[in-house]
């Protein structure tokens, strides 16, 4: 009887620590057509996937995935909004990717606005990077990396380049923004 309680006990322990992995959640933001819905695809085949398989949670507008990285597996969770409406102020978000098309110049405006509204309006310091989506449209450029790098420089966010369509610095994009998230949560590390 002893023996068993213990073992018991013992299972107890195992499931109060796993729940303490916490999930992250990711914001995809931009208007229509810019490429959140491509890139978040995207991030679900990488080759940063952990062992642990969470698709069965997966909806429409918010996919999980786990994701190893410098030894340790943490869990993602990408919302990605079908229409423009999302309310930002989300306590429950560790960080967002603000996603504007190179070859576009009214979403780049668009991806600004949010920029402003996320650090001067909700005056957030989570973790936010700025995504140049469809840079493999080279000739029809629109914004170039000088402009869009001080735009996020300005609002202190990091700066990443994909093309979601030959899956382009998307793995990138994905490591980078976990490794924002973990040094927002431990600051020592910085
Ligand atoms: P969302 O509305 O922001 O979710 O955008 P989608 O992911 O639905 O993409 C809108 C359109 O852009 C689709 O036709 C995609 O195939 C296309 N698209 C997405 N990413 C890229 C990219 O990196 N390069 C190119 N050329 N097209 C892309
Ligand atoms: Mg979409």
């Amino acid at each position: 009887d002893n023996l068993n309680n213990a073992g018991n006990n013992n299972q107890q322990v195992t499931v109060t620590l796993k729940s303490f992995n916490p999930v992250y959640r990711v914001v995809m933001l931009g208007p229509a057509g810019v490429g959140k819905s491509a890139l978040t695809d995207q991030f679900m085949t990488s080759e940063y996937i952990g062992p642990t398989d969470n698709t069965s949670i997966d909806t429409e507008e918010e996919k999980i995935i786990t994701v190893q990285l410098d030894g340790e597996e943490s869990t993602l969770s990408f919302i990605d909004p079908e229409d423009d409406e999302v309310d930002l102020d989300e306590t429950k978000v560790d960080a967002y990717i603000v996603v504007f098309s190179s070859n576009d110049r009214n979403s780049f405006d668009v991806a600004v606005e949010t920029l402003h509204q996320l650090r001067e309006e909700l005056a957030t310091d989570k973790a936010i990077i700025l995504v140049a989506n469809k840079i493999d449209l080279a000739r029809k450029r629109k914004i170039d990396i000088e402009e869009a790098r001080s735009t996020a420089l300005k609002y202190d966010c990091k700066y990443a380049e994909t093309s979601a369509a030959l899956n382009h610095h998307v793995d990138e994009l994905l490591v980078g923004i976990l490794s924002q998230i973990r040094l927002k949560q431990n600051p020592e590390l910085l």
